[in-house]
């Protein structure tokens, strides 16, 4: 993968102290040890080289930063928490980091209007927790949210496990304050549902991946409270059987299905195997899993899952299942489907791909895409996990074991080649939340359609002229 390109020149010591002038002594981090957290990530996939990190406390701040940059032409790269798997939120190139982190303040809850109004640093945990005691539900969720910030998922589209009722980040987004690569403050802040008045500027820099300018700000939907939260896991014998429960649970109890996560054997042993205090809920082994979860207003969520999975034992789908007792039984079976990520890392070289195709095309993209890797690298071992609902899979394959780590990761496009191929014969995405970053990026213009190219680099050179904000992330520059 080249990530490397023309290099950022050396910052000089008027430019930094410039930019110290505007954050504080304090927040402007030049010490290498203390910009190491800020360069890698948790996978240690990338590294990247820095001389500034800047962690501005305000809007105002960030609009000053990025006026000095645009006069002295010094690229920056936007973080929030740092938990972007595309590399987007790495300064590869030794940029100057943004980190967004200090902008953590809640600036209005309106109950009665379900929004919030925060700053984009505001960790995604804070948030829901926020509006809970508010006496709603902000239902974006996924593995990271104890560390991921609502910038980064407003400007990576997170998706997560809540997805197939409530959408994605984007759909959770009702206005938004972006700060321009030239400094300009964009005030998109609004609580409304319906405001047709001309072209959504909005939605241009949800899933930029920081391209097009800074998120400092965000008005997010809420939704009322669940009364009732149930969760199964399932045991099946193919993704098919999977899809057909899909299919029962939806004409059972349509929204109020919140989760349906489809997990393969292999990725449900890693976590046993790999995590800390994790049990098989279910006493026997099977060749897949579900976790499904239904939402309630009503005290009736029990009583339609029990229907669910009686229809499903009825049909032959359904060989067994629990739903959980209590809370904690909950927690551990989510438990169980969040470390699946981190699990794969003690098994060695894991080449990832997050892909989406129609929900009813999973199950033939499963058995296609596991023949093609295993001849394409025999041993190789695939560890398909996802939103089976929302027709994304997370498609991780995992080195043979015993196989140089190295030697493995060498061949990442070979792999994603084979992949994506047939994800696109099957009209799907080869990115269907964690965005493109520097990791897919020269496969891009390969699979998204060619005018749409043109229009996203006018679109760029529109609102970034110079080619300062998060430059060769998502498009080379
Ligand atoms: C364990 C784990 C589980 C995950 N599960 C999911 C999942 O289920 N669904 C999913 O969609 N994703 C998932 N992700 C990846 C997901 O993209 C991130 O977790 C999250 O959305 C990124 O938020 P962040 O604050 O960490 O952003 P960062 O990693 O800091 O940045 C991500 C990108 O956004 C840009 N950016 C960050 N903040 C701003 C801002 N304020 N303005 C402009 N640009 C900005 C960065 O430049 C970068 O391009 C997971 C990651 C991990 C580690």
């Amino acid at each position: 993968m080249n990530i490397v390109q023309s290099a950022a020149p050396p910052l000089s010591p008027e430019w930094i102290a410039a930019f110290r002038d505007i954050v504080g002594d304090k927040y402007a981090v030049t010490d290498a040890a203390d910009i190491a957290p800020y360069l890698t990530e948790e996978r240690g996939l990338f590294h990247g080289r820095s001389q500034l990190v800047l962690r501005p406390g305000s809007t105002a701040e960030v609009a000053a930063i990025c006026k000095l940059a645009t006069a002295h032409k010094i690229a920056l790269v936007p973080q929030g928490g740092n938990t972007g798997l595309v590399g987007g939120q790495t300064a590869h190139n030794g940029e100057v980091v943004i980190s967004l982190r200090r902008l953590d303040k809640i600036r209005e809850i309106d109950a009665a209007s379900n929004t919030m109004t925060c700053e984009a640093g505001v960790v995604l945990q804070i948030a829901q927790q926020k509006a809970a005691e508010a006496d709603r539900l902000f239902p974006l969720s996924l593995g990271a949210e104890g560390s991921c910030t609502i910038g980064g998922n407003l400007s990576t589209n997170a998706g997560g496990t809540g997805a197939l009722a409530y959408g994605v980040a984007r759909e959770m987004a009702l206005g938004l304050e972006v700060v321009l690569a030239d400094g300009r403050v964009l005030n998109l802040l609004s609580k409304l549902k319906k405001d047709n008045t001309g072209y959504d500027l909005r939605n241009l820099f949800i899933g930029a991946e920081g391209t097009l300018g800074i998120i400092t700000a965000a008005t997010l939907k809420l939704f009322p409270k669940p009364r009732a939260i149930e969760t199964a896991y399932v045991g099946l014998k193919s993704p098919a059987d999977a899809l057909k429960l899909l299919s029962i649970s939806q004409s059972m109890v349509a929204g109020s299905l919140t989760s349906f996560e489809l997990l393969a054997d292999i990725a449900v042993d890693f976590s046993i195997r790999h995590g800390i205090d994790i049990r098989d809920p279910l006493t026997s082994k099977h060749l897949w899993y579900v976790l499904m979860e239904l939402s309630s207003s009503r005290d009736d969520a029990r009583d339609a899952l029990e229907a669910i999975l009686a229809k499903g034992m009825e049909d032959g789908i359904v060989d067994d299942a629990v739903i959980a007792a209590n809370l904690s039984q909950r927690a551990a079976f989510w438990k169980l489907r969040d470390e699946m990520s981190a699990a794969q890392k003690p098994e060695g070289g894991s080449i990832k791909h997050d892909i989406s195709v129609p929900v009813a095309a999973v199950p033939a993209f499963i058995a296609e895409a596991d023949a093609a890797v295993v001849k394409l690298i025999p041993g190789s071992r695939p560890v398909p996990f996802g939103h089976l609902g929302d027709g994304n899979i997370h498609y991780n394959v995992s080195q043979p074991i015993g196989a140089n780590t190295a030697d493995f990761l060498a061949r990442w496009h070979e792999v994603n080649a084979v992949v994506f191929a047939i994800v696109m014969r099957m009209g799907g995405s080869i990115s269907a939340e964690h965005g493109i970053g520097v990791l897919k990026r020269d496969e891009l213009p390969d699979v998204k359609d060619k005018v749409a190219i043109e229009l996203m680099r006018g679109i760029k050179a529109l609102l970034d002229p110079l080619g300062i904000m998060n430059p060769g992330k998502v498009l080379w520059s």
